[in-house]
C-alpha cells in the first residue's frame, strides 16, 4: 500500500497548539500572521525571539493527541508512505514518526539557524537566550527554522516530496486538519491520487478539496484518524 497523509494546524490544535487564524491566535495583542514574517523580524528581532519561545515552550509542554499516534501507526503498517505536514511542531516525530517518512514543508520551529549563512543547530543543543543570538560563523542574527508568510519554501524539501509523488499514484491520501488554502497541497493531493486512489479529507469544514474528497469526514481529526486508519490497515 502506497500513502500520502497531508496534515495541518487543526491536527497540532487538538494537542493544544493553539492555530494563527483561530479565536486564541493572538499573542499580547498581536496578530501572529503579521509577526511571522521577514519584516517584523528585521523591525523587531526581540519580540520575534519572544514569541517563537513562548510556542517552543507550549510545544516542549504539549502532547501528541490520537491523530499524530494513528498516523505514526499507519506509517509502520504500511509499504510506502510519506507525511507532509504544514506543522513546524515535534508532535508527529514524537508519536513515532521518522523523519525520513515526513517532510515540515514549513520548517522545525526548535531549529535556529543563521538570517545570513548556511549554519544551524537543533533544539538538543540549543540553550534557550532570552536575547537574540548571534551566529558564531559570520555574526548575523540568528532566526528560527520555520518558513514565514512570505518566503519560498525550502527547496530540498519539495524535492523530497516531488519525489514522492513520481514514485507512483497512491492507493490512499488523508488530508486532516488543514484548510487547503495553499496551491501546493491541493496540487499534491491531487497529483497523488489521480490514479483512482482513495481521496480522505477530515476536516470540520468544506475546504477546496472536498469536492475532489471520495470520503468526507467532518470530525476532529483526533477522533476520526484512529478509525480511518484502521480500516485502512485491515483492507489492505
Ligand atoms: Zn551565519
Amino acid at each position: 500500500m502506497r500513502v500520502l497523509v497531508l496534515t495541518g494546524a487543526g491536527v497540532s490544535a487538538e494537542s493544544g497548539i493553539p492555530t494563527f487564524r483561530g479565536k486564541n491566535g493572538y499573542w499580547r495583542n498581536l496578530d501572529p500572521t503579521k509577526l511571522a514574517t521577514p519584516e517584523a523580524f528585521a523591525r523587531d528581532p526581540q519580540l520575534v525571539w519572544d514569541w517563537y519561545r513562548e510556542r517552543r515552550e507550549r510545544i516542549r509542554n504539549a502532547q501528541p493527541n490520537a491523530a499524530h499516534e494513528a498516523i505514526a501507526r499507519l506509517a509502520k503498517q504500511t509499504e510506502e508512505f510519506l507525511l507532509v505536514t504544514q506543522n513546524v511542531d515535534d508532535l508527529h516525530a514524537r508519536a513515532g514518526l521518522p523523519g525520513e517518512k515526513m517532510v515540515q514543508i514549513h520548517g522545525d520551529i526548535f531549529i535556529t539557524r543563521c538570517s545570513r549563512c548556511t549554519f544551524e543547530h537543533d533544539h538538543e543543543h540549543e540553550p534557550e537566550h532570552e536575547s537574540v543570538p548571534n551566529c558564531p560563523q559570520c555574526d548575523a542574527l540568528m532566526r528560527p527554522g520555520v518558513v514565514w508568510f512570505g518566503e519560498q519554501l525550502s527547496r530540498r524539501e519539495l524535492q523530497r516530496v516531488e519525489s514522492y509523488l513520481d514514485g507512483g499514484a497512491c492507493d490512499a491520501v488523508i488530508v486532516a486538519g488543514t484548510t487547503a488554502t495553499l496551491g501546493y497541497i491541493v496540487d499534491w493531493t491531487l497529483s497523488a491520487s489521480h490514479g483512482g486512489g482513495e481521496l480522505i479529507e477530515v476536516n470540520p469544514e468544506e475546504t477546496p478539496l472536498s469536492r475532489f474528497a471520495t470520503r468526507l469526514v467532518r470530525e476532529p481529526a483526533a477522533i476520526a484518524l484512529p478509525r480511518i486508519v484502521d480500516g485502512l490497515i485491515r483492507s489492505r
